[in-house]
């Protein structure tokens, strides 16, 4: 579960993780209040006001602006709010900007040299370690790093059992190029951020840019937080820090009917029981030539009521051209499969506009094939995996 950045640097704040300082706002006025706020609290004139949406790049399309007083807080905002922003990481059309934060100007006017890193903590697959990536090449794009100053990438591996030793803390600080003050402060920011990472059950953490300012302070200015969501029932105040909002709405949907999905860019829809098989039909879908509009894993009781309800979340997707169900009789008979698939089609009448391609296999696999083939409906039936994947290419260059 991805969240914006206010609330990523309250996570961080709660481990001692120091950070710029900001107050969310709802509309230009919350804007000038939060401003006079922070004023009051760390006494700066001056605030950046930055769009809280669930994408990177805001300061490249514009979503990132530096107030000089309450009058620039209220305009720049009021500009902000309700904006489509577009960065290098949103759609074409952008995000609808519902909320900024109002942050402390912590670049000092006149500062020669503010330092900015990149920091981020993150799973690494290959080994099964976590580790902490950072370069000295913060505030930019880390990819464009990563593509032509790859040597400016470091990577630090945590033993699971070790935790972040002093060492290493004090290695990614001495590898940033920093002594002294800013040393010792780098050395207990990345440490309080690995805390937090592991405590917040987080799967990805990347903070560009880390800034040292001429005083030396390592703080956070921004801040990427990714949660794993299978430990969010545990941290009931983080599940509330969902923002719907941002999130594509036919996967809330679906999520709130308990079923696994995922929307893709594809025309094929896919209904089949489990992820693995689930997997394996897209596969299908794509070396028959096709292109899946979705993953959806309708789970192990494939009954009408819940046949129904995927496919009426699959036919949301106005990409879909047919559907496949590809289901395996285990657990649930087939035939009970095929009589829910039956059931829906007719409860659903008119609102089901694209052939159906059928496959189940499993027990009374045979009896699922009659009923399919007699129900008198427009649904394919298919018995080999391959045979159904071609099937959907034939209905597929019929419409076409
Ligand atoms: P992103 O563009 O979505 O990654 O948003 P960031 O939070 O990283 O902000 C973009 C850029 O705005 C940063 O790289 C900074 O250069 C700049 N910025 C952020 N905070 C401040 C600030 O307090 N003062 C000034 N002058 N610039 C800031
Ligand atoms: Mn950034």
């Amino acid at each position: 579960m991805n969240l914006h950045e206010y609330q990523g640097k309250e996570i961080l704040n709660s481990f001692g993780v120091r950070i710029q300082r900001g107050i969310v706002a709802n509309t230009p006025e919350e804007a000038v209040a939060a401003a006079k706020k922070l004023t009051e609290e760390t006494g700066t004139g001056w605030h950046v006001i930055k769009a809280q949406v669930h994408a990177g790049g805001r300061g490249k399309g514009g979503g990132v602006k530096l107030a000089k007083n309450l009058e620039d807080v209220k305009n720049i905002s009021n500009d902000i709010l309700g904006m489509m922003l577009i960065t290098p990481q949103t759609s074409a059309e952008g995000k609808l900007v519902n909320q900024v934060l109002i942050a402390e100007d912590v670049y000092y006017p006149g500062d020669s040299e503010p330092s900015e890193f990149y920091m981020s903590v993150l799973l690494n697959r290959a080994t099964g370690r976590n580790m902490i990536m950072y370069s000295t090449e913060g505030g930019m794009d880390i990819e464009t790093v990563a593509e032509e100053t790859p040597h400016l990438i470091f990577t630090e591996e945590v033993d699971p059992g070790l935790g972040l030793m002093p060492f290493q803390a004090r290695k990614i600080a001495f590898n940033l190029g920093l002594s002294g003050a800013a040393l010792k402060e780098m050395v207990k920011f990345v440490t309080a951020l690995y805390t937090a990472y592991i405590k917040s059950d987080s799967s990805m953490f990347e903070i560009n840019p880390v800034l040292k300012t001429s005083d030396d302070k390592i703080m956070a200015v921004d801040a990427k937080v990714t949660l794993d969501e299978n430990a969010l029932y545990r941290h009931k105040d983080y599940a509330a820090m969902r923002d719907l909002r941002e999130e594509n709405p036919i996967e809330v949907e679906a999520k709130a009917a308990g079923l696994n999905y995922v929307d893709l860019d594809g025309n094929v829809g896919c209904m089949v029981n489990g992820a693995g098989l689930a997997m394996g039909t897209m596969d299908l879908i794509k070396q028959a030539g096709g292109d899946p509009a979705n993953f959806l894993d309708v789970g192990g009781t494939a009954d009408a009521q819940r046949v129904e309800t995927a496919f009426g979340i699959i036919l949301k997707d106005p990409n879909v051209k047919a559907i496949l169900v590809n289901i395996f009789g285990g657990i649930v008979r087939c035939d009970r499969v095929a009589q829910g698939v039956v059931d829906a089609y007719k409860n659903m009448g008119d609102k089901i506009n694209v052939p159906i391609i059928c496959r189940l296999q499993g027990t009374n696999a045979k009896e699922a094939k009659e009923l399919i083939d007699n129900s008198g409906m427009e649904i394919i039936s298919a018995t080999e995996f391959q045979e159904a994947a071609d099937k959907v290419q034939e209905v597929l260059q019929v419409k076409a």
